[in-house]
C-alpha cells in the first residue's frame, strides 16, 4: 500500500486523495484541491441564491446574524434554525446527486470521495451537516487538524474532498 507524503497515512490502492489529510496522491493531473477562496465564493453564491428563494439574504452558518427563522440556540456555535435545515437539505441533495451545489457549479468545483469517485447521499449528508449547522466549528477544527489539506472536519468524517477539474 502506498503512503501519503504529507501525513504518512497508509492510503488505499488507487486513492486520489489521502483519506486522512486530503493531500493529493499519485499523478492525477486532471484535478486539484479547490482553494478556500473558491469554496467561499461557491458558498456565498449558494447563500445568495437560497436567500433569494427563501425571500431574505443572510449567511447560513453565521449564527450571530439575526434572522426571522433563527431558533435561539444555547449551544455556542451550533445553529439549528429552520433556515439551516433548508440549507442542509439543499446541500445534501445537490452534492449527493450532482456532486455540486449551484454555487459549486458556478465555481467549477465539486465534492468527491477521497478515491476521486462520486459521493453517495450518506457522505453528502454528513459533509452537509457540518456546513449547515456547525460551520464555524467545522472549519476551525478542520484548519487546526488538517492545515494543509483543505478539509473541514466534516469533510474528514465523510471522507470527501472538494476539487477543481482542470480544462
Ligand atoms: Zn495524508
Amino acid at each position: 500500500m502506498p503512503y501519503c507524503k504529507e501525513c504518512g497515512e497508509e492510503v488505499p490502492e488507487g486513492a486520489t486523495f489521502c483519506p486522512k489529510c486530503g493531500a493529493q496522491i499519485g499523478i492525477d493531473s486532471r484535478s486539484r484541491l479547490a482553494t478556500w477562496g473558491e469554496r467561499l465564493a461557491a458558498y456565498l453564491i449558494d447563500a445568495i441564491l437560497l436567500g433569494l428563494i427563501l425571500g431574505f439574504v443572510t449567511l447560513p452558518g453565521f449564527y450571530w446574524m439575526p434572522h426571522m427563522w433563527r431558533v435561539p440556540s444555547f449551544i455556542p456555535f451550533v445553529e439549528l434554525g429552520g433556515r439551516n435545515v433548508v440549507n442542509f437539505i439543499y446541500w445534501a441533495l445537490m452534492e449527493g446527486v450532482y456532486g455540486q451545489s449551484l454555487g459549486k457549479m458556478a465555481m467549477r468545483i465539486e465534492v468527491v470521495h477521497v478515491d476521486g469517485g462520486p459521493i453517495d447521499i450518506t457522505r453528502s449528508a454528513i459533509q452537509a451537516a457540518g456546513k449547515a449547522f456547525l460551520l464555524p466549528i467545522d472549519c476551525i477544527i478542520g484548519w487546526i487538524l488538517y492545515p494543509s489539506s483543505g478539509k473541514r472536519l466534516f469533510n474528514y468524517l465523510s471522507e470527501t474532498v472538494v476539487i477543481r477539474k482542470r480544462g
